[in-house]
């Protein structure tokens, strides 16, 4: 069956491009995987697990079924629960938040940097209370958050930094990659995110020894041995096709990051003079790996449907606020109380970004947007 998507002059994001590029590769892979009918654990697994961990330069990466998971086994081992508050900011996917209150903690939410679009770091200091336990920073489109600030501001104040990475693969600041800054760190390889699976899968990392074996522990029902299950769990786990897969494309990733770098690079200069957009600004002393490239705009509904009759797909990360949400309305804010994010909620809109554009697809979509404002 043709895939369609492949027929648009730029579709939002195109996996299969990537795919064709590695399939080799990637066919091997998966026939060990299939020659050795080890489907759960197993030295793929390890692999992949080692295999990152290194890239990264920590001590240990628990894998497991997806990012949403990791976020909620991390803070669940770090103890948090009634009582306590977490602090998170008010644009990201729910997944942030919502781990929060599953571990029955109580979301407390920062707004966005008007800049930078991740959390107002000035603002966790009116956020704090006797009961924050912790800060999730998210490090959301592929830009790390101020951490200095935000790590001295923990350490301060004796509360855990987590980062969620979901969108954030090898990202850095001052030098140090996104995930090294706190206790632990999530990440996602849902198929969209820069280091995809294909199909749903995450890890945890953490130089921590203890908190290392509480998360694999939890991870796998609450025991490192089979049937020895010294408390109780969940059931989160990597399957070893998906290892595979991502051991094969963490070969490839440094140069897929560069790739979206230079994307970023391209739009910037080809949009620079467009006066109804506001380009993405890049943290200093840091590479943003945008795993989205996100304008703020003028008329957005009207572009959109410009563009997508000329056939570029766009999308917005997200349209509605995360306090402004129903699932939040029963902390009874109003959206005067997150005013950027508010305000952002409006105007952003994320462009097509993947490795695989050519030159000629950005240059389309630049011409796009500058003849929908002339
Ligand atoms: C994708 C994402 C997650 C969740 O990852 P899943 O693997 O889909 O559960 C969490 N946080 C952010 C910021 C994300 O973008």
């Amino acid at each position: 069956m043709p895939d369609l998507k492949k027929y648009l002059p730029v579709p939002f994001v195109d996996l299969n491009i990537q795919y064709e590029s590695i399939k080799d590769e990637m066919e091997t892979a998966l026939k060990s995987v299939f020659t050795e009918m080890t489907f759960i654990g197993g030295r793929f697994v390890q692999q992949f697990e080692q295999d990152f961990a290194k890239a990264y330069g920590v001590k240990h990466v628990i894998s497991c079924g997806n990012g949403t998971d990791s976020l909620y086994i991390i803070m669940k081992m770090l103890g948090i629960g009634p009582g306590d508050e977490v602090i998170t900011v008010a644009n990201s996917w729910i997944s942030s938040s919502e781990t929060i209150t599953q571990t029955g903690a109580r979301v407390v939410f920062a707004d966005v940097h008007p800049e930078y679009y991740s959390i107002n770091e000035t603002q966790l200091k009116q956020k704090l209370t006797s009961r924050t336990k912790a800060v999730v920073a998210v490090h959301l489109h592929g830009q790390v958050c101020e951490m200095d600030f935000i790590q001295s501001f923990c350490k301060t104040h004796s509360l855990y930094l987590i980062e969620d990475c979901a969108q954030a693969h090898f990202s850095e600041y001052r030098g140090t990659k996104a995930g090294l800054f706190g206790i632990a760190s999530s990440f996602s390889f849902y198929p969209g995110k820069n280091l995809g699976a294909y199909g749903d899968a995450g890890c945890m990392m953490t130089n921590d020894d203890d908190l290392a074996t509480k998360l694999r522990m939890y991870a796998r029902h609450g025991a490192l041995k089979k049937h020895e299950h010294q408390i109780e769990g969940v059931n989160s786990r990597m399957d070893s096709l998906q290892a595979a897969i991502l051991s094969v494309k963490l070969h490839h990733i440094n140069k897929w990051t560069n790739q979206r770098m230079a994307h970023a690079a391209l739009y910037s200069r080809l949009l620079s003079e467009v006066k109804e957009i506001v380009l993405p600004r890049v943290r200093p002393h840091s590479k943003h790996t945008f795993h989205l490239y996100v304008i703020r705009c003028k008329d957005r509904q009207e572009l959109m449907r410009s563009l997508k009759e000329k056939g570029i797909e766009t999308s917005i990360h997200y349209p509605t606020a995360l306090p402004n949400l129903k699932a939040y309305q029963y902390l009874n804010h109003t959206p005067a109380d997150f005013p950027v994010a508010s305000q952002l909620q409006n105007e952003i809109l994320s462009l097509p970004m993947f490795p695989e554009l050519t030159e000629e697809q950005i240059k389309y979509v630049a011409k796009s947007i500058r003849q929908f404002y002339s």
